[in-house]
């Protein structure tokens, strides 16, 4: 009986020391990992920032999806020209090309241009998808509030919807899309004025791992306002 019980209690304070080392090490890792992205992340931004800069740390946690698609990455001309042959929906209901203006140059912040067009809609206003794909992240950052990140259906291109009041009901990451989709709301989450709600719009090339935070920004203007 006691044998037994010596057996069980050693095997017991085996195990906790096992998860007490395992603990630590995920700890250290975790640690490292915040570190590294911290240093990376650029100083202040005052706009949300869009996909090719965003620095979040959810992205060092989440373990990594083997790409779907291992494609080469089409050079910038090349993925402008297949943007502009897809006949990208203006996201905002109502809001027509005559409405839109080119804000893609403009400056946020020290060093940082905006990357991305502010379509100024009232509160509520639907906001569609651009084009089929898939929901890759929804996202909530200080900037950019409430967030959406879609890939397009050869996952060559993210869509960055950001500041939304809310998601359509029953949103979800990795969720196929289709154009003209309804996936939120315009709002004024992040840091858009309260009295100014707008979508803030994005376009990125995604690089070979398709990383839903990274890319190399395009102008949507030109592509929307046809
Ligand atoms: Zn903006």
């Amino acid at each position: 009986m006691r044998r037994i019980d010596r057996r069980r209690t050693e095997r017991l304070r085996r195990r906790v020391a096992n998860f007490g080392v395992s603990f630590a090490l995920g700890a250290l890792v975790a640690t490292l990992l915040t570190d590294r992205i911290q240093r990376q992340r650029p100083l202040q931004s005052t706009e949300p920032l869009s996909i090719a800069t965003t620095g979040n740390t959810e992205s060092s946690v989440a373990p990594p999806r083997a790409p779907a698609i291992e494609a080469a990455v089409p050079s910038m001309a090349d993925a402008i020209g297949a943007l502009a042959r897809r006949d990208l929906l203006i996201p905002v209901e109502g809001v027509t090309a005559n409405r839109l203006t080119d804000t893609f140059n403009d400056a946020r912040a020290v060093a940082r241009r905006h990357d991305a067009i502010d379509i100024m809609a009232p509160r509520g206003t639907e906001v569609r998808a651009v084009d089929d794909g898939t929901i890759a992240k929804l996202f909530t950052s200080k900037a950019g509030g409430l967030t959406i990140y879609q890939f397009d259906p050869s996952q060559t291109f993210s869509y960055y919807y950001a500041h939304l009041d809310h998601y359509a009901f029953g949103l979800a990451e990795r969720q196929p899309v289709k154009r003209g989709q309804l996936l939120g709301y315009v709002g004024s989450t992040g840091n858009a004025s309260e009295t100014a709600p707008h979508l803030h719009f994005a376009i990125a090339r995604l690089g070979t791992a398709r990383e839903w935070w990274k890319g190399d920004p395009i102008n949507p203007y030109p592509l929307l306002a046809k």
